[in-house]
Order: C-alpha cells, then sequence, then structure tokens
C-alpha cells in the first residue's frame, strides 16, 4: 500500500488543516453508495482524479473543504458524487420535495447549466430532482420548476435571492452546500448577494445526520474576500490544492 505523502506526489496535491484523509486509490475505497458508482464507472469515469481523490474522503468525513485546482480537473464531479451520496442518506419525505437539500453557487448561467447536466447523468436513475435558479429562464418557469421537486439547485446569486425573497423557495434544509468558482462569482460582483445567501443558511444541527451544514468551496485563488468567506462561513476546512495553482 501507497502512503498518503507518496499519494500526493503522484497526483500532486497538498493539503493544509488538520486530519486530512488519504486520497482514494480507486473509487470503491470511498465508501460512496454503490448505485452512484455504477453511474460514476457506466460514464466511463474509470480512476478518479487528484481532486476527486482528495475531496470525496473529506467531504465523505463531513469535512469542510476549499478545494484548488485548475480548469477540466473534474471539480464538478468532486462534489457531486458526494452531494448524491449525501441526498440518498438521507429519509425521503414527500413534505420536503420542494425543499432544496443541496444548494450549489455558480457565477453564470452557463456554469449553471454545465453543473445541472452532470448531475442529471446521475439523478434521473437516483429517482433525484435538479433544477437551475438562473436569469435567462422567467420566475414562473423557477415556480414550475421548483414545484416538480428541486431535492438539488444550482443557482446564480442574484437569481436565488430574488426568488428567496419571493417566498418562492426556503433555504432552511440546505446542509451541503457548495460555492463552485468562488473566486469568479466575487470578482463579477457577486460578493453582497453571496454573504447575503451564507446567512441564510442553517447554523444549526442537521436533524437527519446530528451534524452542523457542510460547506465546500473551489477557488483559482485566495483573495481578501475569499479568505473572508472562509472565515466567517466554512468550517475548520481542509485546504487541497492540485498542481502549484493557488500559491
Ligand atoms: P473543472 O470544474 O475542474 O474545470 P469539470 O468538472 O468540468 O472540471 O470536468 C472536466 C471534464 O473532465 C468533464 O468533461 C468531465 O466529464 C471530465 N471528468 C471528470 N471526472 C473525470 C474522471 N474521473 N475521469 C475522466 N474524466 C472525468
Ligand atoms: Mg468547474
Amino acid at each position: 500500500l501507497r502512503d498518503w505523502r507518496i499519494l500526493k506526489e503522484d497526483y500532486n496535491i497538498s493539503s493544509k488543516g488538520g486530519d486530512i484523509p488519504n486520497p482514494l486509490r480507486y473509487w470503491e475505497e470511498s465508501n460512496i453508495k454503490k448505485e452512484i458508482l455504477d453511474i460514476v464507472q457506466s460514464l466511463g469515469f474509470d480512476e478518479p482524479t487528484p481532486i476527486q481523490r482528495a475531496s470525496i474522503p473529506l467531504a465523505m468525513a463531513s469535512r469542510d473543504l476549499i478545494g484548488i485546482a485548475k480548469t477540466g480537473s473534474g471539480k464538478t464531479l468532486a462534489y457531486i458524487i458526494p452531494a448524491l451520496n449525501y441526498l440518498l442518506q438521507l429519509p425521503h419525505l414527500e413534505s420536503r420535495d420542494q425543499i432544496p437539500q443541496v444548494l450549489i453557487l455558480v457565477p453564470t448561467r452557463e456554469l449553471a447549466l454545465q453543473v445541472e447536466k452532470e448531475f442529471k447523468k446521475f439523478t434521473a436513475r437516483l429517482n433525484l430532482n435538479i433544477i437551475s435558479l438562473i436569469g435567462g429562464h422567467s420566475i414562473e418557469e423557477n415556480v414550475n420548476s421548483i414545484n416538480l421537486g428541486c431535492e438539488i439547485v444550482v443557482a446564480t446569486p442574484g437569481r436565488l435571492l430574488d426568488c428567496y425573497e419571493r417566498k418562492m423557495i426556503s433555504l432552511a434544509e440546505c446542509y451541503y452546500v457548495v460555492l463552485d468558482e468562488a473566486d469568479r462569482m466575487i470578482d463579477m460582483g457577486f460578493e453582497v448577494q453571496v454573504l447575503k445567501i451564507l446567512k441564510l443558511l442553517p447554523t444549526d444541527q442537521n436533524r437527519f445526520t446530528s451534524k452542523p451544514r457542510n460547506t465546500f468551496m473551489f477557488t483559482a485563488t485566495m483573495s481578501p474576500a475569499i479568505q473572508k468567506i472562509t472565515k466567517n462561513y466554512l468550517n475548520q476546512p481542509g485546504t487541497l490544492t492540485v498542481g502549484e495553482l493557488g500559491t
């Protein structure tokens, strides 16, 4: 068996922030539910990418994380796979079908649609629903999609707040939250909206898992604004860096 240090060298991963679990050597080592891994494998993803190797065990340990890895390194599945695993372990209550339990915040419509597409490779077979709340869809369309079921919401910050302020959606059950391309959200001027949303999220213990909310942030850089979010809204995160980025 190769140890963590050697694996880190193999995959060019560095980490900091307390006890960081070893990176995955292969998918099965993650304890992700078989029905999810079956889909991963049927999609031809024979082995995890470095950021997936490092992020998935940390997410499975219910730790918050900051992931820094370049474009194209597979960050989407790094949070989608544990998100799906989280949802499948919750009891299914029909009364909660219109209340999101996983929230993904992204800077742009295009990215939201890409993330939705990636999730949809899984959700149909797992009987879960994902929706996008983004500009370019009318508010009526947003209402309709919420009503059809929305365990997973992927949203741009402005449109999510708009829906929240119209009382179309609750954030009270979002115990699994991802800020994807957080640095770009800041660069595009969404800092105020992102902070507003973070303040609306639950801070109590999740009654189904007896654990606090998990917050995952992916970013290319650690600017002061990103560090402020880290300090105020992430709980002792592990920081995972793949390659030389962010240094
Ligand atoms: P990032 O968000 O880091 O820029 P993406 O999540 O968009 O990267 O992934 C980039 C591409 O890599 C996508 O086409 C995705 O399907 C593919 N991909 C993701 N994980 C794997 C994997 N484990 N094996 C092979 N390809 C993968
Ligand atoms: Mg991405």
